[in-house]
């Protein structure tokens, strides 16, 4: 029962032959060991690696070939490069570095390639099991005409007067995708639960929330999505995920009780918490997306947390911080898997009770916007009031005798859906903007509750569509002649930054980003 699972991805060249080299003299190969092989260890993706910590393996190893033979070249480098990354996702996540190896071989290599295996299984079997509780993957579920119903009923679809205003307002759709929100709901209310429109419509909402805003008839598409999300995606393993679905595996993994991921080993000089405070710092999973990606060197959200912690000190807030701190479980909520987003929040309820806390803060508007809003409505009630760092600041800068330094830029905002339209406070970021020293401050075409998104929620759909949506978003900045984008959220950051990297336009509209947190605590002063 207590056996060690170790998945070792074998490369079909050089390795491959130094492992049937041992298969054929009937070396006695550690016994943990499942071989999985692979056309070259640099297919292995960051997914696949996360897959199967998630699914349960103790270890897993990446068999190469030695760097400068791989027969395409690059492989054995990416797979190292992508092994040194998933070494310190599985740190962070307080798995430990030491359950993931790499090792290069060239064919006559058996030798070694027995002693690198019972190495590692000498040192796993230190380590002993994962904490991780395995995964299994799921089946395609089947999805009634009732719970469809159902869904339509609590969402008041039903009182859509089919105006096709969220259609014209859709930003998807005017980039000529083929959708229609209003074309979905129409084939779910005629019982066509399986056409696809719905199959491909229900992947494709970013779940902005634009349509919501038109509405003559109050119908909340976005929630609605994310509940049939739900009910056809719920453990259903062949889901389209952006990136392979690391990040939903990357929350599932921390649905483990017994798992404590490793959070704020990184505090940078200066800043003060205090483990007794009841007021709680919640930073969100900043960290994971800044080391997923380092190919985006202007990306470091995990700035933002650091500069809002800089910020509450500055007001004299000295807050806690979970050094154990796991996601908030927006990401699953919103991408149909409910049955984990639920383990997570439960998860976290807990921590929030057992440590005292009587407030919450973020500097995230997701994570926001999930405690403040989807922990109750799962029948989580948290012991505390949840704020954004934004509203902090608002409430103490309001109060006079703070003044900002001069920062010599032209910025312009990019609203997150979250805290612009779900959360209805498009005025908060900005009663903050006319606050600082700026050269100059110049709204896009699009903003406030009518802003367009940028272009990815949940890490799903992802396309070629959202990739133009995100253009067009990045040419209303640069229209407004601004030298800077000023977002909140630092996923509208990774997504825009990704836009910016489009061979044929990303030179162009490249721009430099902050997030409002950072501009702050990088401009305020005592007057
Ligand atoms: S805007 Fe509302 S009423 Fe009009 S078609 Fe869309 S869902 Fe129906
Ligand atoms: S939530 Fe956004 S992407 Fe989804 S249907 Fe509405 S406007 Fe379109
Ligand atoms: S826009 Fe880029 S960063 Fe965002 S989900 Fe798509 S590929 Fe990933």
């Amino acid at each position: 029962m207590n056996k060690l699972h170790v998945v070792l991805f074998l490369c079909n060249w050089g390795p491959h032959a130094a492992f049937q080299t041992l298969q054929d003299r009937k070396d006695a190969i550690p016994e943990e060991i499942r071989m999985v092989r692979v056309p070259c260890s640099g297919r292995v993706t960051r997914a696949l690696i996360l897959k199967c910590f998630e699914m349960g393996a103790d270890g897993v190893l990446l068999a190469g070939c030695e760097t400068g033979s791989c027969r395409y070249g690059m492989g054995s480098s990416a797979a190292l490069s992508r092994i040194k990354y998933m070494r310190n996702v599985l740190k962070m996540l307080g798995l430990g570095e030491d359950r993931l190896r790499w090792g290069g071989f060239l064919p006559d290599d058996a030798s070694n390639m027995l002693a690198f295996l019972e190495g590692f299984c000498r040192d796993l079997r230190a380590l002993g099991k994962t904490p991780i509780l395995s995964k299994t993957l799921g089946q395609k579920p089947q999805v009634s005409e009732t719970a469809v119903a159902s869904l339509l009923t609590r969402h008041d679809i039903y009182a859509c007067q089919d105006c096709g205003k969220c259609s014209s307002a859709c930003p998807l759709t005017l980039t000529g995708k083929t959708f229609s929100p209003r074309g979905m709901a129409t084939h779910l209310m005629t019982g066509a639960l399986e056409a696809p429109e719905v199959l491909s419509g229900l992947w494709s909402c970013i779940t902005c929330g634009l349509c919501d805003d038109r509405c003559p008839s109050g119908v909340h598409f976005p929630d609605f999505i994310r509940d049939l999300r739900s009910l056809y995606g719920s453990g259903n393993d062949s889901l389209p995920l952006a990136h392979g679905g690391f990040f939903q595996s990357l929350m599932r993994t921390m649905t483990s009780p017994d798992l404590q991921p490793q959070r704020w080993d990184d505090l940078e000089a200066g800043i003060e918490v205090d483990s007794e405070s009841p007021v709680l710092f919640f930073g969100g999973c900043a960290p994971y997306f800044d080391t997923y990606f380092t190919r985006f060197p202007e990306v470091r959200t995990n700035v933002v947390l650091q500069d809002a912690l800089r910020l509450l000190n500055f007001f004299d807030i000295r807050p806690r911080v979970l050094p154990h701190e796991r996601c908030c479980g927006h990401d699953l909520l919103w991408s149909g898997d409910r049955e984990n987003f639920l383990k997570l929040a439960r998860l976290n309820t807990e921590a929030f009770h057992a440590a005292g806390i009587r407030e919450i803060i973020t500097a995230c508007p997701e994570c926001y916007h999930t405690l403040a809003h989807h922990y109750p409505e799962h029948g989580l009630n948290l012991p505390c009031r949840v704020r954004h760092i934004l509203e902090v600041a608002e409430e103490h800068i309001a109060k006079g005798a703070i003044g900002f330094k001069d920062f010599n830029r032209k910025v312009t905002f990019q609203d997150p859906c979250r805290l612009s339209r779900l959360e209805k406070k498009a005025d908060l970021p900005r009663k903050l903007l006319e606050r600082l020293a700026l050269a100059g401050f110049k709204e896009m075409a699009d903003q406030g509750q009518s802003a367009l998104c940028c272009g990815n929620c949940a890490w799903t759909g992802c396309d070629r569509h959202t990739k133009a949506l995100q253009l067009k978003r990045l040419r209303q900045a640069k229209d407004t002649g601004s030298d800077l984008l000023v977002t909140a959220c630092p996923k509208c950051q990774i997504h825009l930054r990704c836009a910016m990297e489009d061979p044929f336009h990303g030179k162009e509209l490249s721009m430099e980003m902050m997030d409002l947190t950072s501009l702050l605590a990088k401009t305020i002063q005592w007057e």
